[in-house]
């Protein structure tokens, strides 16, 4: 029997309880084999909420094996079929969406109302797309010679290895493992250490309409747990979200045996914002992407902010009034805009980007909002959003990620100047333009070093179009028909003389 009920669970201190100590494997709840847990910390009090199972090689074993025994039947389905009961998962997981939220800000103290409730939805959405798709995994005939028929089908790898971040790790879980089921493969995904709750809930979920074992979760750390996922021989796939230091270390595992790697890594975006811009629409965009609501913690965030020198001052102004209107607070509670850093690490990441910020001769650090008064919040991981100016080029506040509630803004007098600052840098994830002349604009969206540019708009992941980062931000895409087809299948070419 499921440990968790069939219900959706609105309590997510009583939910996290329940879903501790255990891996999703072949189909069931699984403790792990070596019998050791580690603690699961809700970030706004420093209160241990669960214990999630430390997974390690013998659980990658099981998961694995499970996983490509569960895959040769999964394949003969019809794809319209597999397709189907993906999209019946959706449907399942937007009756859970609260239940989700509410877990997912328990566990990484992002703010229910402006954050996880957003992530549980669009997690569902992911879901629903990719099961439409089902009837697109088509080949093609290919004119040869006469007498030769030609065509090629487009056939699943076998077992698809997934590791993913806790920043988003609902909506990137989904990323991979909708197009990869879908496509006829099966999944074994190893959570993030800060974030293991609510994605092992999903897998619980949807295994209630998915066969045994073609979806399955393992949680752990990235040595024990991720690198013995990486190296399985049965791994026929890798598809990889997190750091670019640990991105090169899966992608070099992956190498060693040959198989296709996806890589989702960091980001430095930059965000250029012209004197002619919709002034108002422009701050309310740099709010959307830096995402302070959720303590800064997402890739694509606009990190670097570049301002035509005529409106520098105001734009500086008025992104530090917004901010301090926002009210940091317990993640749950309806009223809180800005959450908590995810973990005690992280946190003194910040805090050290931070301090050198604030040393640095000629920078100035605006820091905004107040921190939570509330004494049950005393031990929270919270941190005042920080906005810089005065950083030259050269800080490595502006060439490197920080992954956290900071964002440095710079004037520019140029459009070419300003090019060749955004591009001055190792990532190349997103960036966005802010300007009504679409001369410049597109000129400039063309020459931007990144995966995704946006003029006059800063919009999350859409389920339908390709994501991916270039220069050291990634490899490969994620999201739209291309990705699935393209990550998840390969093509085969079958040739038949009919002479
Ligand atoms: P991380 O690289 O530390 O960890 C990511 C995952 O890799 C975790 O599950 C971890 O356990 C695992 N891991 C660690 N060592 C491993 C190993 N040797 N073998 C296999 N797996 C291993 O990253 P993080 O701190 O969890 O996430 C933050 C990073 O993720 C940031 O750099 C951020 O930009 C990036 N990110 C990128 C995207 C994107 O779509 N491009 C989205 C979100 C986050």
């Amino acid at each position: 029997p499921m440990p968790t009920p069939a219900a959706p669970l609105l309590d997510p201190f009583a939910l996290a309880k329940a879903l501790s100590g255990y891996h999703f494997i072949g189909g069931g709840y699984v403790p792990g084999r070596n019998g050791k847990n580690f603690a699961v910390v809700n970030p706004a009090t420093g209160q241990q909420v669960a214990e999630a199972a430390e997974g390690d090689a013998a659980d990658v074993e099981a998961a694995v094996q499970n996983a490509a025994k569960a895959q040769k039947e999964w394949a003969k389905l019809p794809a319209r079929k597999r397709g189907a009961l993906v999209h019946q998962c959706a449907a399942l997981l937007k009756e859970h969406q609260e239940e989700l939220a509410k877990l997912i800000a328990l566990e990484t103290g992002k703010a229910l109302r402006t954050e996880s409730r957003v992530e549980a939805g669009v997690v569902a959405d992911i879901f629903e797309f990719f099961g439409g798709l089902g009837s697109e995994l088509k080949g093609e005939s290919v004119p040869f010679a006469p007498n030769v028929l030609s065509v090629t089908v487009r056939e699943p790898l076998g077992v698809v290895g997934a590791i993913i971040p806790w920043n988003v790790p609902m909506l990137l879980m989904a990323l991979k493992v909708a197009p990869a089921l879908v496509a006829g493969n099966s999944v074994v995904v190893k959570s993030a250490e800060e974030a293991p709750l609510a994605v092992l809930r999903i897998c619980e979920l949807m295994n209630r309409i998915l066969p045994p074992g073609v979806f399955n979760m393992l949680s752990g750390f990235g040595p024990e747990c991720g690198a013995p996922l990486v190296s399985h021989p049965l791994v026929r796939k890798v598809t990889f979200t997190g750091s670019v230091e640990t991105g090169k270390i899966v992608a070099r595992a992956a190498a060693e045996k040959l198989v296709p790697v996806t890589l989702e890594l960091g980001g430095k975006s930059p965000m250029i914002v012209f004197a002619d811009c919709d002034f108002e629409k422009t701050v309310a965009g740099a709010l959307t992407s830096m995402r302070f609501t959720r303590q800064g913690q997402s890739c694509t965030a606009a990190s670097r902010i570049y301002v035509e020198r005529p409106i520098f001052d105001r734009f500086v102004t008025a992104m530090k009034d917004a901010v301090n209107k926002m009210v940091m607070g317990d993640p749950l509670d309806e009223k809180t805009d800005i959450g908590t850093i995810v973990s005690e690490g992280q946190l003194q990441k910040v805090k050290a980007f931070i301090e050198e910020g604030t040393k640095t001769p000629g920078a100035t650090a605006h820091v905004c909002s107040a921190m939570p008064s509330d004494p049950a919040l005393k031990k929270g991981l919270f941190i005042q959003p920080v906005i810089f100016t005065g950083l030259t080029k050269e800080s490595r506040l502006v060439r490197e990620e920080i992954f956290g509630p900071v964002t440095v803004i710079a004037p520019f007098d140029d459009p070419e100047s300003v090019l060749a600052e955004a591009n001055d840098s190792e990532y190349g994830l997103a960036a966005s333009l802010w300007t009504n002349n679409l001369k410049v604009g597109l000129d400039l969206a063309h020459r931007l070093e990144a995966g995704l540019v946006q003029i006059n708009q800063n919009l999350v992941v859409q389920a339908n179009l390709s994501y991916g980062g270039v220069k050291s931000s990634g490899l490969g895409k994620e999201a739209s028909l291309e990705a699935m087809l393209e990550h998840f299948t390969h093509k085969k070419t079958i040739m038949v003389n009919m002479a």
